[in-house]
């Protein structure tokens, strides 16, 4: 067999794609068929830092061999019983992931959509069965701009035309405020004692990684809990040691010395939603944490997942986790996203092209010169591909750097000589 002949081009998988699959999304044109680390290689051998890491779920870097070990074994084992049948992965599991982000309770499902569904439920039920709210009138205070998932209750209450036109009616129970404003949220839960929960991204990743101002996650939880509704964390985006701590909420943490936790600002979330990186990109994982009190508003029949809490992803966000810690990588992306924050800085000044960069640990962005509505952003994220790095705009004139938390500083500042490189150049 030829297989220089025989191998597809990524011209051809492309219009593959096109021809078979739905549209939904909208990729930059290029075709991966390798990871390793902080790099993927496309199908025509062409190595590119990957600055997206899957939207921070491969924070571990691609096919981390202890990640794929663990699951390679679980899988030449046991792969699936559904939860009709206990597994002997599962237990060990719970209590890892439970004594790690110091929780009572977890229940394990999928996908991050799947989990902030589940906080949602959950929320509801303590609502009506602890705080005794009256039978369907329980509401969820949510923030303009957030991004919690694709399904129907999710997109029932975002504000993005894009995610919810058309897909109505939608699920009603949610109330909607700005983002950032402790006001608003005081009004939200001031003599409303049918509010059940406040639903929020400690950073709004998808909306462009907006970073509230110092103490709005603290005024928050504090809000909350005098109003007796419960403060749900979604950090699907945020958590895993993307934003430099083991949580962007700096929950009540175990990362020991990884994370310099300030005693008088950090958040502990009555609900913890995860996803993305807790498997390090290998495979579906997602996770609801809380206390007994809450948890255990749920018995048999009311929820589950028939892959939820599986073997493989047991052993898989055991080694994903493990890896976080022994690696120290929340260490690593604090001090990286500061450097990599200055150096973005140091360009900045220098060119009209980029007018701002924001975020903290390794999850940030660069504001582009030019309308929501251009295709600036999109064409500089074409530029820097041919260069050798992959990054996508999130909205508009928004590019999200988000590379794998395992990058060094010598790769970091490759980095950034490409991106300074593509910069100028695009100028001209
Ligand atoms: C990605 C994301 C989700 C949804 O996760 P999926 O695995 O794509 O369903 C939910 N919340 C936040 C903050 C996310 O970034």
């Amino acid at each position: 067999m030829n297989v220089t002949m025989d191998k597809l081009t990524s011209k051809d998988l492309m219009q593959m794609e096109d021809k078979h699959g739905a549209h939904n999304y909208h990729p930059l044109g290029v075709v991966l068929e390798r990871g390793e680390g902080v790099h993927v290689w496309d199908v025509e051998g062409k190595k590119y830092y990957d600055f997206l890491s899957a939207y921070s779920a491969v924070n571990q870097g691609h096919c981390h061999p202890k990640i794929v070990d663990a699951m390679v074994e679980q899988a030449k084992t046991l792969t699936l019983t559904s939860r009709a049948f206990h597994n002997d992965a599962l237990g060990p599991y719970e209590k890892f992931v439970t004594e790690y982000f110091g929780y009572d309770k977890v229940l394990p499902m999928n996908t991050g959509a799947e989990a902030v569904e589940t906080a949602i439920k959950l929320c509801r039920k303590w609502g009506y069965e602890v705080k005794r709210v009256p039978e369907n009138t329980a509401q969820i205070i949510v923030c303009d701009n957030n991004f919690h998932g694709r399904t129907t209750t999710i997109v029932s209450f975002s504000n993005d035309p894009v995610a919810s036109k058309n897909f109505g009616p939608y699920t009603p129970g949610f109330i909607r405020i700005p983002y950032n404003d402790t006001a608003a949220l005081e009004d939200a839960l001031k003599n409303n004692d049918n509010v059940v929960g406040f639903l929020v991204e400690p950073i709004q990743g998808e909306a462009g990684v907006f970073v509230p101002d110092a103490g709005y996650i603290e005024k928050a939880q504090q809000l909350c809990s005098e109003a007796g509704a419960l403060f749900i964390a979604d950090e699907v985006q945020t958590g895993i040691a993307r934003t430099g701590s083991l949580l962007a909420v700096c929950g009540d943490c175990s990362c020991g010395n990884t994370c310099e936790k300030d005693p008088n600002s950090y958040v502990r979330a009555d609900i913890l939603i995860l996803g993305k990186a807790i498997s390090g990109g290998a495979y579906p994982v997602s996770a609801v944490l809380a206390d007994n009190e809450i948890m255990n508003v749920i018995k048999p029949g009311q929820h589950g997942s028939t892959f939820g809490g599986n073997p493989v992803a047991a052993k898989v966000a055991i080694a994903a986790l493990e890896v976080v810690r022994d690696e120290e990588l929340a260490a690593n992306a604090r001090r990286l996203g500061e450097l990599f924050r200055n150096e973005m800085q140091r360009i900045i000044d220098n060119t009209d092209l980029v007018v701002k960069v924001r975020g903290r640990g390794l999850l940030n962005a660069i504001i582009v010169n030019d309308t929501e509505e251009s295709d600036t952003a999109w064409n500089l994220c074409v530029a820097l591909m041919e260069n050798g790095l992959l990054a996508k705009p999130t909205h508009g004139n928004i590019i999200r750097f988000a590379p794998p938390l395992v990058m060094t500083e010598t790769q970091l500042m490759e980095c950034v000589a490409i991106i300074e490189k593509t910069i100028n150049a695009f100028e001209k």
